[in-house]
């Protein structure tokens, strides 16, 4: 009984170990891995990340009438492996070093883009 008091009173009387979060945030390392983006705008909707990504969190379809390709992203089944980052061949995926802000609502990231119609190769030239 007073081994505990004493430790409850040590604890009481020092520094605290934790922060009062979300009132008192922590800055992130500089390699931390936080919030995805994606800038739609280079996306060509490859469906890299959709097929690496571990949690199933991205799909990205394409609609061939009006041209158009949206990619979205659950964040609450996001683990931050940055998977997806690393396999997307034109770097539009990038994670920003902070937190998500905390939610009681399930939001989607929901993108829409110009799918990219990639250039033909010119046939070489014949030289007889
Ligand atoms: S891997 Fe990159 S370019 Fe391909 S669909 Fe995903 S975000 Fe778009
Ligand atoms: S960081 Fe990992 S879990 Fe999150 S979307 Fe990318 S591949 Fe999926």
């Amino acid at each position: 009984m007073l081994k505990m008091t004493s430790t409850v009173l040590k604890n009481l009387f020092s520094k605290s170990s934790t922060r009062m979060y979300p009132f008192e945030v922590r800055e992130p390392f500089p390699l931390y891995r936080g919030e995805l983006f994606n800038d739609i705008d280079t996306c060509i909707f490859c469906k890299k990340c959709e097929i690496k990504c571990p949690s199933q969190c991205i799909t990205v379809s394409k609609n061939k009438d009006n041209g158009t390709g949206i990619w979205t992203c659950d964040p609450f089944a996001c683990v931050y492996c940055g998977v997806c980052v690393e396999v997307c061949p034109t770097k539009s995926l990038h994670m920003k070093p902070n937190h998500r802000k905390p939610s009681a609502t399930r939001e989607m990231i929901n993108m829409t883009g110009k799918v990219k119609v990639p250039k033909k190769k010119e046939a070489p030239k014949k030289t007889d």
